[in-house]
């Protein structure tokens, strides 16, 4: 634990009672107080206060915050896990699911679809609707085409957070969901690179990327490695750039949020462990599960009961799995 903490003012009393009991979290969050960081891995901020050396929204490989990764921890009252042999702050991994699947990713799908629907160069149609239209019939035919399961039923200006004061989005539930619309979009601007170069290129270092993080073993080779950071850089410096051009043109597209830079370090690779085996589909998938029988007993006792619940079914479970292995 050779990290120096950060140079901070000490919190109130009723703050630090609560980061007694949070585990992870950030002072600054709390108070208030500027900068404010965004990250527990560095030291990038929002640039708050016109202080943008540390601002998150610098693409360059040379960025000042890079310079500063793990050198400080992220909290005042250290959580017991970090006293554990063997902890760095750097084995606390950004999760791909809500960081790109969850969040990154639906602006990037829902800025690019807005875009097509609004013009009219890839789906065809005489008004907006006619065009979300033919764009639903087009990702249900190639969902179906590449045997991916999709959750939404079809695309609308509410699925896509339509409006002129309202980032473009796409809010659907299932973060699957928009990883088969960014496969698809790619597919269809396949050819029509001459009219959206950047989209395709953006896509295309994306995809690919996570192709490598998703397939690839638990460590990665040095070559995979500097492939994802290849495709990562080129992915930053595109959306960056694509976000630039919105904001001067006073259009809501292209939202910079704070985990474009969380997504920013995954494509670091800092570690050579993947960080692809972090992500928490399963548990979310399991929290699903057992909402409902949670809702069904007392809160005292939930958390035996559903122990409980889990061993009754177990032998079935088992018996199943052996029928299918034999
Ligand atoms: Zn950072």
């Amino acid at each position: 634990m050779g990290n120096p903490p950060l140079s901070i003012p000490e919190p109130p009393q009723s703050i630090g009672s609560i980061l007694e009991k949070q585990s992870f979290n950030f002072l600054w969050l709390l108070v208030g107080v500027a900068p404010c960081q965004i990250c527990w891995l560095c030291r990038a901020t929002k640039g708050a206060n016109n202080d943008m050396d540390l601002c998150f929204t610098n693409a360059s490989e040379t960025a000042p915050f890079w310079g500063t990764y793990c050198d400080s921890m992220p909290w005042l009252e250290a959580p017991p896990y970090s006293e554990l042999d063997g902890f760095e702050i750097s084995q606390v991994v950004p999760d791909l699911l809500h960081v790109l699947n969850l969040g990154v990713g639906r602006d990037v799908c829902g800025s690019i679809l807005k875009t097509l629907v609004k013009e009219c160069h890839v789906f065809a149609g005489d008004t907006i609707d006619a065009r979300l239209h033919a764009a639903t019939v087009s990702l249900h035919q190639f969902a179906r085409a590449h045997a991916l399961p999709l959750r939404m039923k079809k695309l609308s200006r509410k699925k896509l957070n339509w409006g002129s004061n309202r980032y473009a989005e796409l809010s659907t539930g299932s973060g699957y969901d928009v990883s088969v619309v960014a496969r698809w979009l790619e597919h269809i601007l396949a050819t029509h690179t001459s009219i959206y170069p950047d989209f395709a290129t953006l896509l295309w270092s994306l995809n690919k990327s996570m192709s490598i993080l998703y397939d690839g073993p638990w460590f990665l080779s040095d070559e995979d490695r500097q492939r994802v950071r290849t495709l990562g850089s080129i992915f930053m410096r595109v959306f960056l750039k694509l976000a630039n051009e919105a904001l001067r043109k006073n259009e809501f597209y292209w939202r910079c949020r704070p985990k474009l830079h969380m997504l920013h370090h995954i494509f670091r690779c800092h570690r050579s462990v993947n960080p692809a085996k972090f992500s928490t589909w399963m548990d979310e998938d399991w929290l699903k599960k057992v909402s409902k029988p949670l809702r069904l007993v007392s809160a005292v006792t939930s958390q035996a009961r559903i122990l409980q619940r889990w061993l009754l079914a177990l032998p079935l479970h088992l018996q199943k799995s052996m029928n299918i292995a034999g």
